[in-house]
């Protein structure tokens, strides 16, 4: 039977200087007058950007935060109607872009996104959303961005930590694309090679975080992961890092670093096929291995118990977990998963799970 496969597109503008066709950007999607988003310690980047868009630029909202709470959307789209705007303008990372898209759910109004991290939220339909302690994530095309700017002056600022974790959710972007519910020839590729850049980009910056060609490489592989999860779809991995973050508020970055190797372990009986893409992109014949000691190298949190996660949560966390819907290709074994938790709880390397009791 023939499969059919539509990808979804968004105008990405990427180079060095790249913002500085911001206004032109602003003018195509015919906005004259649009608010900008970020997150506090991007307030200096909106700055420039609100330059560089003139008369275009109308007031900046800078109370984005992890999670997309929805009491804070509700303050921003309070401005945004009081403002008159008529576009959106995210600069920052994963925050500031998921305030843009539940702006755009709620208005349709056009965004442009300039991502200045590596969480990939720029390519992707999705949305997560919190509210009291529950993040939920929703699909629509409403909310991915018109346009996309990827500068690597923006991400030159970016801390080593906080580049090695964002890197990490593009390495988990495109690791669960590698084992999609429908896979294509098209989704494969790419999110094989986002993985590779991303692999090949972290210890480049760690080394040398002011390494532009590093940079770029990183930013590539973030566009390439986000694609990926936009058009592929995720599993259990990402449905465990929300819970994680919506109860408890956890990192969502640092989340998803600590979990992947663990969840790849689990997954690995059943993903023969990814295994030897992830194993070629990372030139390593364990994956789940590889990627734990790649982010132990590069200097990454690797247990939960660090990041704020209460240790009486493990056995609730997989209870919720067995409810929640989705695609995975290894189904949910609840004895199996409380121990690949317990062991990224601890920080311990993963280990294959052979599963029951
Ligand atoms: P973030 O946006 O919260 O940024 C982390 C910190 O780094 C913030 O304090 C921010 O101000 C700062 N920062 C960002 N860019 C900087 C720069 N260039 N220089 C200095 N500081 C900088 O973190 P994130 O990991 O990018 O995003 C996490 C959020 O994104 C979560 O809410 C997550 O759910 C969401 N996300 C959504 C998707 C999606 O497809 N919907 C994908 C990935 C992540």
């Amino acid at each position: 039977m023939a499969a059919v496969f539509r990808s979804l597109s968004s105008r990405v503008v990427f180079g060095k200087g790249a913002l500085e066709g911001i206004a032109e950007e602003a003018a195509a999607l015919a906005c004259r007058r649009v608010m900008l988003v970020c997150t506090g310690s991007q307030a200096e980047a909106a700055e420039r950007a609100a330059g560089l868009l003139g008369p275009v630029a109308g007031p900046t909202f800078a109370g984005a935060a992890m999670h997309t709470p929805i009491e804070v959307t509700r303050e921003a789209m309070a401005l945004a109607k009081a403002e008159k705007v008529d576009g959106l303008v995210a600069i920052g990372g994963g925050s500031a872009i998921g305030l843009s898209k539940a702006l755009a759910l709620r208005s349709n109004l056009p965004q442009i996104a300039v991502p200045t991290t590596y969480a990939g939220s720029e390519m992707t339909p999705v949305l997560g959303q919190t509210e009291g302690g529950r993040k939920t994530t929703q699909r629509t095309i409403k909310v991915l961005p018109e346009t996309v700017i990827y500068d690597v002056d923006l991400s030159l600022s970016l801390p080593v930590a906080v580049s090695v974790t964002s890197g990490f959710n593009a390495i988990a972007h495109g690791v669960e694309a590698l084992y999609a519910e429908s896979p294509n020839a098209m989704l494969l590729a790419i999110a094989e090679e986002s993985l590779r850049l991303m692999a090949h980009a972290l210890p480049r910056i760690v080394a040398a975080p002011g390494d532009e060609a590093g940079r770029a490489e990183a930013l590539e592989a973030a566009w390439l992961g986000g694609w990926s999860l936009a058009n592929g779809g995720s599993g259990l991995h990402h449905r465990l890092c929300h819970l994680l973050g919506g109860a408890f508020g956890l990192p969502h970055a640092e989340t998803h670093t600590i979990l992947l190797p663990h969840v790849v372990a689990y997954n690995a009986p059943e993903i023969p096929d990814a295994l030897a893409r992830m194993g070629r992109a990372l030139d390593a014949a364990y994956p789940a291995d590889a990627l734990y000691d790649l982010a132990r190298s590069l200097g990454a949190p690797s247990a939960l118990k660090d990041i704020g996660m209460p240790k009486a949560s493990i056995e609730p966390v997989v209870e919720a977990l067995m409810s929640t819907g989705g695609w995975n290709p290894r189904p949910l074994d609840e004895a199996a998963l409380k121990r690949v938790l317990r062991r990224a709880f601890n920080g311990e390397r993963p280990r294959m799970e052979s599963g029951g009791g």
